[in-house]
């Protein structure tokens, strides 16, 4: 006997723990599915009559809403929620709930991860030490300490990533339209204007989430701004950057490197010419691919769960 006479369906990806599948086994009835679901028609036949879907990065759209006529709520694996049409589930009271923070040191260690990639030349000086060559000249490698990071976006990773710069000797500088300092004041950072922050940083990641407002935010016209010549890091959302101004500022020597995790289109063409850059380092969205953080993500879905069917809906997004 489940506690709720309803069903969840995990509409794609990672299998719970198995302590986690138990609690949620309690609570309902499950259902799932462990590959992507790629196509609209998918989404709806796996969703069915469920009241719950659990999804990675399956569209839901007005129409999957519409054709699963007992949905309720849509808890997302994941702190975007970018794919789903939160003003269509508003409509017709759809809960949409999200996982905050849940991936903030993993995203944050991984943004160092490429900065230091890109600073210290691992990729490049690997291969050249495996294909047996040993020529130290050939990589000079960029001191941290001291230089500015402009962190765009200051919320739960954008602060995470403020606190391992300053542990790094980084002056760290932030672009964030809707959020203080004063809320952070430990952490010394300074709030500027976005052409501050391009024109000041040596080193400049992105940390804000994909909306109307931040698609294709940094284009011809902001990598133009960037005086430093500095290290791009995007690790948000691939949309929030103009691919073609990235490939256009590599050449032109507007930036140094850049460190990739996420990309307009995902999984990408693999022919995108970014891949052939040398000084553009790429990995497969894996920020959050931690133990602990997806632990932890799988912890913030049940508890959405049981706080919804409670009738207290938590981690809601308005
Ligand atoms: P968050 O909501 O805690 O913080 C986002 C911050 O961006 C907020 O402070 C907000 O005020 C700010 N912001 C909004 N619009 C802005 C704009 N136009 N310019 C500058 N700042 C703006 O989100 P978070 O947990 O810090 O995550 C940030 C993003 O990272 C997510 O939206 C998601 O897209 C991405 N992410 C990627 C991975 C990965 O695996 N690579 C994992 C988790 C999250």
């Amino acid at each position: 006997m489940t506690k709720y006479p309803i069903k969840v369906v995990v509409v794609e990806g990672e299998e719970f723990e198995p302590s986690q599948l138990e609690r949620l086994n309690k609570l309902a009835k499950v259902e799932s599915f462990f590959d992507r679901s790629r196509t609209e028609a998918e989404t709806i036949r796996r969703i069915g009559d469920a009241e719950v879907a659990v999804i990675l990065t399956a569209r839901m759209t007005a129409n999957v809403m519409d054709s699963c006529s007992n949905l309720k709520m849509v808890a997302c694996r994941s702190a975007g929620y970018d794919w789903v049409d939160v003003a269509a589930a508003q409509e017709r009271g759809i809960v949409v709930s999200t996982a905050p923070g849940y991936s903030k040191i993993a995203v944050a260690e991984h943004t160092f991860a490429l900065i230091l990639a890109l600073t210290s030349h691992i990729v490049q000086a690997n291969e050249a030490v495996h294909s047996g060559q040993y020529d130290w000249r050939k990589f000079r490698r960029m001191q941290l300490w001291g230089k500015t990071l402009g962190i765009v976006g200051f919320g739960h990773i954008g602060r995470e990533v403020a606190r391992l710069g300053k542990g790094l000797g980084l002056r760290v500088i932030v672009y964030d339209p809707y959020v203080e300092a004063e809320l952070e004041p430990q952490l010394n950072v300074e709030m500027v204007s976005l052409q501050r922050l391009l024109a000041e940083s040596e080193i400049i990641t992105i940390h804000a989430p994909l909306t109307e407002a931040t698609v294709g935010m940094i284009g011809d016209n902001e990598f133009a701004q960037m005086m430093k010549r500095p290290i791009f890091i995007n690790t948000a959302r691939g949309a929030i950057v103009d691919e073609g101004a990235l490939l256009r500022a590599l050449p032109a020597g507007q930036i140094r490197g850049a460190g990739l995790d996420v990309f307009t289109q995902e999984p990408p063409d693999l022919c995108n010419p970014l891949f052939n850059e040398e000084n553009v380092i790429c990995t497969p969205h894996i920020g959050a691919n931690t133990a602990e953080a997806q632990y932890r993500m799988s912890e913030m879905v049940i508890d959405n769960i049981e706080a919804f069917l409670e009738g207290h809906p938590q981690h809601v997004v308005s």
